[in-house]
């Protein structure tokens, strides 16, 4: 079974990216989803998260409270760091438990997808890494469009994540997504192609 990393910042089309590939029966990890579990329902990275924040990284109803903690995580690198420190770690525990299940199921691969990079010493983890990217207007239009949210709360929401050089310098494979939606779920279709040819190879 092969493990593939896919990123992206907001609006690349990675998620649609992703379905396409579930379609053909790979296994999706979200780990963006599976971090935010972690941290509303891990009572230890509660408590490490409440160390470093303070108890206004969640609301009463005990859910984290995402502008809070975002606003911390923006303005204030050491905390950035220190949150990945504590998140990270689990959140590569579920993967690897999610791939030996999807193994034990038959499954072809697993995706990981995730907005941000995984961290350089997860990367043995993937046998691939795809890297998902669109023109800027082409971004901020789709998440206007999608989330609701105003052109200026979608810019700087890119404008906070790695710009696309980073991305690129990490991937194995880059996924230009300007086209339309047909184009990119055909790019999905290639590279999966590609990919169980590599694996039977
Ligand atoms: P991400 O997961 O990277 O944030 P999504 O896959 O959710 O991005 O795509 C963002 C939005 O843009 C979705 O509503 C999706 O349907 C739309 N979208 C993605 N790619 C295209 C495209 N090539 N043409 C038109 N709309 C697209």
């Amino acid at each position: 079974m092969i493990r593939i990393g896919i990123t992206g910042g907001i609006g690349s089309g990675k998620s649609t990216f992703c379905a396409h590939l579930e379609e053909q029966g790979a296994v999706v990890f979200d780990a963006d989803s599976e971090a935010n579990a972690v941290m509303v329902g891990d009572a230890s990275i509660r408590k490490a998260i409440i160390d470093l924040m303070g108890p206004f990284a969640y609301q009463v109803d005990g859910l984290l409270d995402r502008e809070f903690v975002s606003r911390r995580i923006f303005s204030d690198p050491i905390a950035r760091r220190r949150i990945g420190e504590i998140v990270h770690p689990r959140v590569q525990e579920r993967f690897l438990q999610a791939a030996k299940e999807a193994t034990r199921a038959g499954a072809e691969a697993i995706v990981r997808e995730a907005a941000l990079l995984p961290p350089a010493h997860m990367r043995d983890s993937l046998d691939v890494l795809l890297v998902v990217e669109a023109p800027r207007e082409d971004r901020v239009h789709r998440v206007v469009e999608r989330n609701h949210l105003p052109r200026e709360a979608v810019m700087d929401r890119i404008d906070a994540q790695p710009a696309d050089e980073v991305y690129r310098s990490a991937a194995d494979e880059v996924i230009v997504n300007d086209g339309s939606l047909d184009d990119l779920r055909n790019e999905a279709l290639r590279f999966w192609g590609q990919i169980i040819v590599r694996q039977s190879a």
